[in-house]
């Protein structure tokens, strides 16, 4: 069989060719990097629980009217996506305060914010994704102040939705990040969700005990991750049938082929 092309390779995810023009594959790796790239690892299984909950968080966003660029699930690692402009710009939504607004100003970690707040970030590993103003966006031209109108009023809806979705299975939306893209139709264009939403990329904490259930486990050597990552997606009610053994990447296969 010919080798699709790959297209991108990211530190948790691979692009490769879809199957028509303007599709992609987006395959989840086990790769996990923290503290811009200088910790690494590779989890067991994580791919495949982010593949189902991006899945799920992007088709429940979907139905409320939330476009992305999320299609269909092809298989455990794989998802079809639409192929979107990506504006290099990272949108931190935060519910309570943790890890760097913590830090940088001296919040408890803990702290319920008097409301949501936005930040953005500039999409770039050798700069370490330094934080920047609706200013910078837009004087140099990664967005427009429409496409940020469109971004933050986003963000915003897609914040209230998952954190109801979170708080009815007993998870604290702590913070998350979000990317959006520009999806070409014709001469029209529209900005989408893109990227994905995982506990990769969010901060999970269980209502009652507080205990995290998201990547702060790994950049924090807590231990059982796949576990916290497992116990997210059955809450959700998308835990492959299978369990945790399902979830084990390249075994060789036994008996027929
Ligand atoms: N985040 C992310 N990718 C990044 C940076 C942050 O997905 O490159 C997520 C992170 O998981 C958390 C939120 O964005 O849910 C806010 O992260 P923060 O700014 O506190 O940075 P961190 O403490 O993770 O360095």
């Amino acid at each position: 069989m010919a080798r699709r092309r790959q297209v991108y390779e990211g530190k948790a995810k691979v692009l490769y060719e879809g199957p028509e023009p303007g599709t992609l594959i987006q395959y989840f790796k086990d790769d996990a990097t923290a503290f811009n790239n200088q910790k690494k690892a590779t989890i067991v299984g994580k791919g495949v629980l982010n593949n189902r909950i991006s899945e799920h968080l992007m088709t429940r966003l979907n139905e409320i009217g939330v476009p992305t660029h999320f299609v269909r699930r092809l298989n455990m690692r794989e998802q079809l996506i639409r192929e979107v402009e990506i504006i290099p710009v990272e949108v931190v939504i935060r519910n309570v305060a943790a890890g760097s607004l913590s830090t940088r100003l001296g919040i408890a970690e803990g702290t319920v914010l008097p409301r949501s707040i936005v930040e953005y970030y500039y999409k770039n590993d050798a700069l370490g994704d330094p934080m920047v103003s609706e200013e910078h966006i837009t004087a140099f031209g990664w967005a427009t102040p429409q496409d940020l109108d469109d971004i933050l009023a986003l963000s915003l809806r897609i914040n209230d939705f998952l954190s109801g979705l979170f708080y009815g299975i007993g998870i604290r939306l702590v913070d998350f990040k979000v990317e959006f893209g520009r999806l070409w139709n014709g001469d029209d264009m529209r900005i989408v969700l893109a990227d994905e939403i995982s506990p990769d990329s969010a901060r999970l904490w269980d209502l009652t005990t507080n205990e995290k259930m998201d990547k702060d486990r790994f950049r924090r050597d807590l231990g059982n991750i796949i576990e916290a990552y497992q116990e997210v997606a059955r809450r959700l009610g998308i835990l492959p049938e299978a369990g945790v053994h399902e979830l084990r990447p390249n075994e060789p296969t036994k008996g027929r082929a």
